[in-house]
């Protein structure tokens, strides 16, 4: 089994020549630290971390998955090889990695533990996500909004792996919709007490669960909501119920479950009244670990892939060397190391966020983690249905692991956020830009970032091009939303109606496709600037970009196909059938 830190190539060389280790290590370690001390002795963990990933983890993952949740007299499990996984990762002291060093942990930067997420998803998706749902993000968020009290008490534990949590947001009528969520927390003689049900929530069936609630009675949407931490057994009885783990066909060992409060005891995390923003944080850091755990499964797709096409033998030859197959194979490694390219931006981007930076700075995390998350899950899942078209028949056989690979990838664009809802995100903040700075549209258009990069020969010509096709695209768009609104919209006189932005939201994610792949180009692209050998990637990525900015620009232009006249028919069917 291989290491999976020395031996992925890509890997090793944006550890060692990608990564500005001068700008992040003085943000976790001190401006004093020794950078080239601290970034050998992070080699050192991520190898061994490799090592134990790719040799265990990856050994026992096809057991993992064909066990599934163990469900024992209604009580919800882990499966024994699952639970080895984590017991191996805690002694390694992995779960710790990204805990800070005052509560047990090691105080890593995000940049790094992103490489070890990413390893992990590649041997075992259900691992990657007990790992990143029940020790990784509760501790986050305590550390971020709990009492020193609530930190002493869980975080040494979570960081041993002692003691595991979860975080439940859904319920069954607030999905996407979160401000529809009906939870409430109810104050008696100084006692929070929660009453509800949660959904589909990961490792629900740990030892507390971290709870968003109404707790400002009669309040609704995204106002009145707090956090809560609850934990299962107070006083020797459960506090709350696991009802029960679903029966899925992903990420299978990793537990599922539905929750019941009723009277449940739970003490606030954080300002009462501030849950949307402790969940929104929380949200977003999720999002980029589900584009960096779409980024590990199709890192082991690909794999497969590359091993299987130099070995399976087809018309006397290689079915490498069949062109569909090669431009599959070039494909499937320009989309993993462009999207492999976007995260190690966004890992550094979220480190300074962290340690407090400009606004800017910010900015660009907000603009980049939508795109994680979107081309982190479609592509993951295009990448994976690649490998398995290119095993052919084997490909659906259990004894291989690109099935897995594929029903893996099938629950990226399902969880922190749906595809459409991170393309939703994702226009909304460029349309704020676009409406404040109109004339954005007639130069390198509103993402700042996008607009001052440039890049030289045919490779740059490919990129200028997709990103012209994407302003001139938003520039028809904007053209159309001012002439059903009037040009006060442009001057930033008064918000769109929702029926204005209509033709923006139809096409929300043609335009994110869009502008993730211009964003992938240019991330390879200043990779390639320090790394020469990049360049082949850069100019696939950007060739690629280019062809996906004007498929998308021509789709965009074509109308909208009938779908408002197919919306209004439903509008009425549904006024009828309320009379
Ligand atoms: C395996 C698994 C693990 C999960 N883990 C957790 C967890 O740990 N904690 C937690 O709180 N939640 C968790 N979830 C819940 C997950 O985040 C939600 O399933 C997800 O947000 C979508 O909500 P929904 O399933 O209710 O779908 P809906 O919101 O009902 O969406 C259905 C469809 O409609 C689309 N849609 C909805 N609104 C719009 C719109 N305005 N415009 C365009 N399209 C729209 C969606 O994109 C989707 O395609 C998990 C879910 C699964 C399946």
């Amino acid at each position: 089994m291989p290491n999976y830190f020395l031996e992925n190539p890509d890997l090793l060389t944006t550890f060692d020549r990608v990564v500005r280790w001068d700008e992040i290590v003085p943000l976790s370690e001190g401006k004093d630290a020794d950078v080239a001390d601290t970034v050998s002795t992070w080699r050192e963990v991520l190898s061994v971390a490799g090592e134990y990933i790719g040799s265990e983890v990856a050994k026992r993952a096809r057991l993992v998955d064909e066990l599934g949740v163990i469900r024992d007299n209604g009580k919800v499990s882990l499966s024994v090889p699952l639970q080895e996984n984590i017991k191996g990762l805690a002694e390694l002291g992995l779960i710790g990695l990204s805990f800070p060093k005052e509560h047990g942990g090691s105080g890593l930067p995000f940049t790094v533990t992103a490489f070890v997420i990413e390893m992990l998803a590649r041997a075992c998706a259900s691992t990657m996500i007990q790992n990143g749902i029940a020790y990784t993000a509760p501790a986050a968020m305590i550390f971020r909004d709990g009492t020193d009290e609530q930190k002493e008490r869980y975080l040494p534990a979570l960081g041993r792996g002692e003691i595991s949590g979860a975080v439940a947001m859904t319920e069954p009528e607030a999905g996407s919709d979160v401000g529809n969520l009906s939870t409430t927390a109810t104050q008696r003689d100084g006692c929070w007490f929660i009453d509800g049900r949660k959904q589909f929530i990961s490792a629900g069936n740990g030892d507390f669960v971290i709870v968003l609630a109404r707790s400002a009675s009669g309040s609704k949407g995204l106002d009145g909501l707090s956090l809560f931490v609850a934990d299962r057994v107070v006083d020797g009885r459960d506090n709350y119920k696991v009802e029960r783990a679903e029966h899925k066909f992903t990420i299978r060992g990793s537990p599922t479950c539905s929750l019941v409060f009723e009277g449940t005891r739970a003490m606030p995390l954080g300002e009462i009244g501030q849950g949307w923003r402790g969940i929104t944080r929380f949200m977003n850091e999720s999002r980029i670990g589900v584009g960096i755990q779409g980024l590990g499964i199709a890192q082991a797709a690909l794999v497969a892939a590359q091993e299987y096409a130099a070995r399976r033998v087809q018309m006397d030859k290689p079915i490498r060397e069949h062109p569909m197959i090669a431009e599959m194979l070039l494909e499937m490694e320009t989309t993993v190391a462009g999207l492999r390219a976007l995260i190690v931006e966004a890992a550094a981007l979220q480190d300074a966020v962290m340690h407090g930076t400009d606004d800017s700075t910010a900015w660009r995390l907000r603009e980049l983690t939508p795109l994680v998350k979107w081309y982190g899950s479609e592509e993951a899942v295009h990448t994976c249905r690649r490998a398995l078209q290119i095993f052919g028949g084997y490909g659906v056989v259990t004894e291989y692991d690109v099935e897995r690979h594929m029903r893996d990838a099938l629950i990226t664009p399902i969880y922190e956020g749906t595809s459409q809802i991170q393309s939703l995100m994702a226009v909304r903040d460029l349309m704020r830009s676009l409406l404040r700075k109109p004339q954005s549209l007639l130069s390198g258009g509103p993402s700042t970032t996008l607009a001052r990069a440039k890049f030289d020969g045919d490779a740059g010509r490919d990129f200028a091009t997709a990103r012209s096709t994407l302003v001139w695209t938003l520039r028809g768009l904007t053209t159309g939303l001012a002439r059903r609104g009037g040009v006060s919209l442009l001057r930033g006189g008064r918000q769109p109606s929702d029926e204005e932005l209509q033709p923006f939201m139809l096409n929300a994610e043609r335009i994110t496709e869009t502008l993730a792949h211009v964003h992938v180009a240019r991330a390879l692209g200043e990779q390639a600037k320090r790394v020469p050998e990049r360049a082949s990637l850069f100019a696939r990525a950007a060739r690629r970009a280019k062809l996906v900015a004007q498929s998308n620009a021509k789709e965009i232009s074509a109308g909208d196909g009938g779908v408002f006249t197919r919306i209004a028919e439903y509008e009425r069917d549904r006024t009828a059938a309320r009379k």
